[in-house]
């Protein structure tokens, strides 16, 4: 709450007490008779009146015996006429008479007016209460553009790992914000947008930052889901007002963060927040367009869906420049883990490489994520330094989700994780084309029961029909064991009955790796925005024939998967039930102990 609006509590309680006060003082029980002035007149003929005190139209009557009457007269009458009138002689009584300063007369003024004012006071406050949300709601059409608070640390290249390409596109961005007058001479033309394409937690934001920190500008940022907020013809008028501050402050960078969510290709999208997608979009093309040659504002945007952004947005002088963020490889997941080090004692057997090489697929937030995880965890264990165990728990963290060890398994389903856990290791181990198996383990994590993690030896960046199909047969591992050994199956098997199903379906309809169906995509994916959701439309453009023919052909993939598992386990039935024996003792197995387990035992 504001100050102001402290005071008008302040205000209004003290009115409240007034009013209080007042009201008993005015309500207060009378220890008097209350009797018309022809009572009074007849009380002074009798002489049994010691004085009379008039207060304007209040007349208080003191008898010789301290009884005392009270009784009122019109304001136009005057006691001493009044007395008379009724046949009694005034100047037998002390009078006492104030006049003008008739405070009964002002009571009851004030006893009507403070109510008024009481009200008009509570009228006024409510009204400032709602103009300061109505000032809000006023805000709504004022872009939310954050500046970059100049006292924060500037961001440089320096903390952006890897990215080398990028880091190269866009120091020419750097060059034209900081030297506009170079290329202006020369009649270049300073480019006016950026799009940064890349997965979510790749360093877009990052990077912005630190092109804006390398050329030493001021950096607005927004995010697109921003403008789409709440009214229809909000975004339009927060993108001038945007552009406008930008404009003031140039050179600076505009950063637009999920460009995607208003600058998708218009005509898909459906519901009311169409309009108001395409109203923003269009503002923001008209600023762009709108820019003079020597207008240093250079706008960078970021999105991880470029396919389905509107092709207005990519022509020439808007955002023609692209550069891309990838997932990080291994070098760059070192470099990553090296910076996010940097302010944190790490102990000596802490070793980033092989974090980096035990991490692919972790974004450089992901990696960013473990080590502040790690930090947590040595903190919390009261430790002076991170251990490599601490980061190695974090990944797994990150990964997996939080172990659950309060979650407790009765016997016969921990027996069955077991079996059901060394079911996908086994067949992660002995078929070909599968990544050697890192860990298994029967703590719960999330909802599921047990996991097997595997790792590739190295990053992959295409994948073969041979590596899906033992992918696949892995996958159904678990479920084969839990028949094989006890002749039952369970839900347990259910998010991997999932994945596999869906590895499936692309495998036909995505990487035409159906023999049956050939080189061919089948479906076409479709997102269409809806109140703020996406929502993935598949769209069929394959006849009834062909449809049944990939229904079957995902079966025959699937089924085909599942007799190898059956096949492998039959066949190694001692390995595996070591494996899991030794899962149910100490419920985790690495890597080495488990291959160790797998070369040791015979068949
Ligand atoms: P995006 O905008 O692509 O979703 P962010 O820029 O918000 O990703 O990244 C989130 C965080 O991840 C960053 O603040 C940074 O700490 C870390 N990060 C991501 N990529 C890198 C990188 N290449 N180098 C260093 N840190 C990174
Ligand atoms: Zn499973």
């Amino acid at each position: 709450m504001k100050k102001g609006n402290y005071k008008n509590i302040i205000y209004l309680i003290v009115v409240v007490l007034v009013l209080a006060v007042g009201y008993t003082y005015l309500a207060r029980p009378k220890s008097v008779e209350n009797a018309p002035i022809s009572k009074v007149a007849e009380e002074v003929k009798a002489g049994n009146v010691k004085n009379i005190s008039v207060n304007g139209t209040d007349v208080t009557t003191t008898l010789k015996d301290n009884k005392k009457i009270q009784s009122t007269i019109s304001s136009s009458q005057q006691i001493t006429t009044t007395l008379k009138d009724l046949g009694a002689d005034p100047s037998k009584v002390t009078l006492d008479i104030k006049q003008g300063s008739d405070s009964s007369f002002w009571i009851s003024i004030l006893a009507y007016v403070l109510p008024t004012l009481l009200i008009v006071g509570l009228f006024y406050f409510m009204l400032r209460q709602a103009q300061g949300s109505g000032n809000q709601a006023m805000m709504f059409g004022k872009s939310q553009a954050r500046l970059a608070d100049a006292n924060k640390k500037q961001v440089s290249f320096a903390d952006v790992a890897g990215s080398t390409e990028a880091k190269q596109e866009l120091l020419e961005i750097v060059e034209f914000l900081k030297y506009p007058q170079k290329f202006i001479t020369l009649g270049a033309k300073i480019p006016k947008g950026v799009l940064l394409f890349g997965p979510p937690g790749t360093g877009k934001t990052l990077m912005a930052r630190a092109v804006a920190g390398e050329a030493g500008v001021p950096f607005f940022s927004i995010s697109g889901s921003e403008f789409v907020e709440m009214f229809v013809g909000v975004g339009a008028s927060r993108v001038r007002d945007l552009f406008n501050k930008a404009k003031k402050n140039a050179p600076c960078i505009i950063f637009i963060d999920e460009i995607d969510a208003v600058g998708r290709q218009r005509g898909t999208g459906m519901g009311g927040s169409h309009d108001e997608r395409e109203q923003t979009l269009n503002q923001i093309l008209v600023e762009m367009d709108g820019f003079e040659t020597d207008t240093n504002v250079i706008v960078i945007a970021a999105t991880n869906r470029p396919d389905v952004l509107d092709p207005a947005l990519l022509r020439p002088g808007r955002f023609d420049r692209r550069v891309i963020l990838d997932m990080p490889d291994i070098k760059d997941r070192t470099e990553i883990l090296k910076i996010h080090a940097k302010n944190k004692p790490l102990a000596k057997g802490a070793n980033l490489e092989i974090i980096a090489k035990q991490t692919p697929g972790f974004s450089g937030a992901d990696l960013q994520n473990i080590l502040n995880e790690s930090a947590i965890l040595a903190a919390r264990e009261n430790k002076k330094e991170i251990s490599m165990q601490d980061i190695e728990a974090s990944v797994e963290k990150v990964y997996l989700g939080p172990e659950r060890k309060g979650a407790v398994m009765n016997e016969r389903e921990k027996k069955i994780t077991a079996y059901h856990e060394a079911g996908h290791a086994l067949i992660g181990h002995l078929l070909p084309n599968t990544d050697p198996i890192h860990k298994i383990s029967i703590v719960s994590r999330g909802m599921a029961l047990g996991v097997t993690w595997s790792l590739p030896i190295e990053d992959k960046k295409l994948i073969s029909r041979s590596e899906l199909r033992d992918d696949i047969a892995m996958m159904l591992g678990g479920r084969a064991a839990e028949k094989i050994f006890f002749n039952e199956i369970t839900t347990g098997a259910s998010n991997d009955l999932e994945k596999a199903t869906q590895m499936a379906r692309d495998m036909v309809t995505r990487y035409g790796m159906s023999d049956k169906l050939g080189n061919q995509i089948y479906g076409r994916r479709d997102d269409l925005v809806f109140l703020g959701k996406e929502l993935a439309e598949h769209h069929k453009d394959y006849s009834e024939d062909i449809a049944s023919i990939i229904d079957s052909e995902i079966s025959r993939i699937i089924n085909e998967a599942y007799k190898t598992a059956e096949k492998t386990i039959n066949s190694n039935k001692k390995k595996l039930e070591k494996v899991a024996n030794v899962l149910l003792e100490k419920e985790t197995i690495e890597s080495e102990e488990f291959n160790a387990l797998m070369d040791k035992t015979k068949v």
